[in-house]
């Protein structure tokens, strides 16, 4: 680490699907070049299905799309000068590439701003969300006005398939979530573990659990 100069942090920003995640991460990228600072702004599966960041309050900007084969490490050092990076969706990262931000952390002086969800349609939490929940130096919960039906903060995001809430199906399933067949809801926690989607409407045959 150069003298004088602070240590470089690895922060997660985490939170369900509309609480404003890409809109920070643009907003952070835009600061930070602001100073003069240089970064690389990755995302995997973004909703607009290429290689950038959108927002869906409008927001759009070219970024790396993060493969599986990507070393981080790698991407940064045949850089000429990265000061940090922005990674979108960082839930969908593999474990190993979330070791990789930690190293360019400690070892390269790189700020990394992570972003993503903490877990899955059934509430179970991406492996790459647990690591970077043990490593990161700061952890936010994000929670920009996104509610449940019932009005109460909206924490989980439910998977819908033809108008039922999933309970088992593939971690990672993305698509268009306009399209009618399988979509992502918000709830509350009450509502996530009921599968009640709307008032006086229950999802699927109920198994059993209570509301
Ligand atoms: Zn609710």
């Amino acid at each position: 680490m150069p003298s004088g100069t602070r240590d470089a942090v690895l922060k997660f920003y985490f939170g369900p699907m509309d609480c404003g995640k890409s809109t920070l991460a643009l907003q952070l990228n835009y600061n930070h070049g602001r100073q003069g600072r240089r970064g690389l702004v990755l995302t995997k599966h973004d909703r607009s299905g290429g290689p950038k960041i959108t927002s869906r309050i409008g927001l759009g900007l070219e970024a790396i799309e993060v493969v599986d084969s990507l070393d981080l490490v790698r991407l940064v050092t045949a850089h000429d000068r990265v000061d940090y990076l922005i990674c979108d969706e960082a839930c969908f990262y593999a474990v190993e590439q979330i070791e990789q931000l930690a190293d360019l952390v400690d070892e390269h002086g790189v700020d990394v701003y992570a972003f993503g969800l903490a877990s899955d349609f059934r509430s179970v939490m991406f492996p790459a969300a647990q690591r970077l929940f043990e490593l990161a130096d700061e952890v936010y919960r994000m929670q920009v006005e996104v509610l449940c039906w019932c009005g109460r903060p909206g924490l989980l995001n439910a998977r819908v398939v033809d108008g039922a809430m999933a309970r088992t199906g593939e971690q990672v399933v993305i698509g268009d979530t306009d399209a009618a067949h399988v979509r992502y809801q918000v709830l509350c926690r009450r509502h996530h573990r009921s599968g009640l989607l709307s008032e006086g409407r229950p999802s699927d045959e109920d198994e059993g659990s209570a509301a």
